[in-house]
């Protein structure tokens, strides 16, 4: 399954990811307050937020239900007992000194995100996924001299997903990335949206010569775009070579990407976990979850897409791209599968789909929810395709005039547009007679060899037809009436 690792310049690239997926609950994750984004500062921080004192905080059962079909989704353990644990640390926006998260033993332990990169399969290992509450935010913008803090975000659940260090490339990396946002948010547990924060990935970055040891990483903070996290981890990694050839070692830091520099930068050298005093929290029991919960959580599951890909290979013979293509969400494989019951041949819906509709959706910056042609439409549509009423230029046609709302029947519009192509044999046979008739020059080449004069034939007869005659039908013909 896995060749040897690309190497560049010689050295073998490591990477492992730490991702804070925030968890879709209305409330926080120890309090009643809103998680709703972008309201006024300070108006969604309640007193267990602002750390008063006196207040207790309270699990959220939402918050652990998500994290529970994480762990499902990706085959991990469900620890029956963990433990929330206090991250102490100061900072401005941690009205607390502590961070509540858990550390010896989180709720989710091991599993795994299998992807595609080209038409290898990865596998990369999980090794945890706990819960933690978000910090507030420091804000420099709006201040002169000053700083300004909102503490609407602290208390927002988290769900930190760490892996192993079994990445070794840019596009490795970055296409795990995209398969744990589709996964989170297939799954419904987060909203997914990256400029937000709603999911942010850290990249731990190292690299080594060949048969080495791990090398020291950096860390790459809050990585909140596909194409920044591609920049930064390619910047990273030449940086990193440059330095070691320079005779260079490199320092473990804690690094932040700057897209307008297109460069990394170290922010602080990185705490080790001693630093941070980790305790049991006293304040919060350990979570238990019984094994009916995780049943009954179990029995809810959509089915993935990893697995709904395998089963569009298996039951409609797509390529595993043309079914990783289909399950990119929820809606693309609703569509596909609508068509499909609709009586579309799986292969050409797929390739409507990835074709013509991707791209108008994609001009028009619209989801696929939001297709004026329907699934049904597009049944019918490559239906008339399959049984030769009309050929792919015509179908083109109809399709533009379903989705610009010019007609809603495809067999309405095949008709007065007058697209339908010659069915009738004896007129299509006249036609062959009077451009073989016409055409000795050509046929001549044809019999000495020429394709070319073949295709010219083929050519005179659509001319003569309109477009309307099959060409299939009239290769055929041709073919029988040249012996
Ligand atoms: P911390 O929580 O202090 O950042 P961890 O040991 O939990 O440290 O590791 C964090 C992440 O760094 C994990 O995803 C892990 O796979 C990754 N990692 C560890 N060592 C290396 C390394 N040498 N190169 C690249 N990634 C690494
Ligand atoms: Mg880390």
């Amino acid at each position: 399954m896995s060749t040897t690792p690309p190497l560049v310049q010689g050295y073998e690239v490591v990477i492992g990811f730490e991702t804070h997926a925030q968890l879709s609950t209305a409330s926080k994750i120890f309090s009643r307050a809103s998680t709703a984004f972008g309201a006024e500062p300070n108006t969604q921080a309640c007193a267990v937020d602002l750390a008063l004192p006196g207040t207790l905080p309270v699990m959220n059962k939402g918050a652990v239900e998500r994290a529970i079909k994480l762990g499902l989704a990706l085959g991990s353990h469900i620890a029956p007992r963990s433990v929330f644990a206090r991250k102490n640390y100061f900072y401005p926006d941690l009205p607390k000194g502590y961070q509540i998260s858990q550390y010896e033993i989180p709720v989710v332990q091991g599993g795994s995100v299998s992807f595609y990169l080209g038409d290898e399969l990865k596998t990369v290992r999980l090794v945890r996924a706990h819960l933690e509450e978000d910090a507030g935010k420091s804000l420099h913008e709006d201040f002169v001299g000053m700083s300004g803090i909102d503490l609407n975000r602290a208390g927002t659940p988290l769900l930190e997903i760490v892996t192993e260090p079994d990445m070794r490339s840019t596009a490795e990396a970055v296409a795990y990335a995209k398969e744990l946002h589709k996964i989170v948010t297939w799954i419904g547990i987060c909203d997914g949206n990256m400029q937000e924060g709603s999911f942010r990935c850290d990249a731990n970055v190292s690299v080594r010569k060949p048969g080495q040891p791990l090398g020291t990483r950096r860390e790459i903070k809050n990585l909140n775009s596909f194409r920044f996290m591609q920049q930064a981890i390619d910047f990273e990694i030449r940086w990193q070579i440059e330095q070691l050839e320079d005779g260079h070692a490199i320092q473990q830091a804690t690094v932040l990407f700057d897209p307008d520099t297109g460069e990394t930068r170290a922010m602080r050298t990185k705490e080790d976990a001693a630093d941070y005093r980790y305790f049991p929290d006293p304040d919060l029991p350990p979570l238990a979850i019984a094994a009916e919960w995780i049943e009954r959580v179990k029995s809810g599951m959509p089915e993935l897409p990893r697995a709904m890909a395998a089963r569009y290979v298996r039951e409609h013979g797509l390529s595993e791209y043309d079914a990783t293509q289909l399950t990119q969400s929820p809606a693309h494989a609703a569509y596909f599968e609508a068509a499909v019951a609709a009586g579309a041949a799986p292969k050409l819906a797929s390739n409507w789909l990835q074709g013509e509709i991707s791209k108008r959706l994609n001009a028009q910056e619209l989801g696929i929810e939001a297709a004026p042609v329907s699934a049904v439409q597009l049944a019918q549509l490559v239906g008339r395709i399959a049984d030769g009423t009309i050929s792919n230029n015509a179908a083109r046609q109809v399709f533009e005039a379903l989705w610009t709302g010019e007609g809603q029947d495809v067999d309405a519009l095949i008709e007065a547009k007058g697209l339908k192509q010659m069915s009738d044999t004896g007129a299509l046979e006249k036609i062959v007679d009077d451009v073989l008739a016409r055409n000795e020059k050509n046929i001549a080449e044809y019999r000495a060899g020429k394709d070319k004069a073949f295709n010219a034939l083929v050519g005179q007869v659509m001319k003569e037809s309109k477009g309307k005659a099959n060409p299939a039908q009239v290769n055929a013909l041709l073919k029988a009436k040249l012996g």
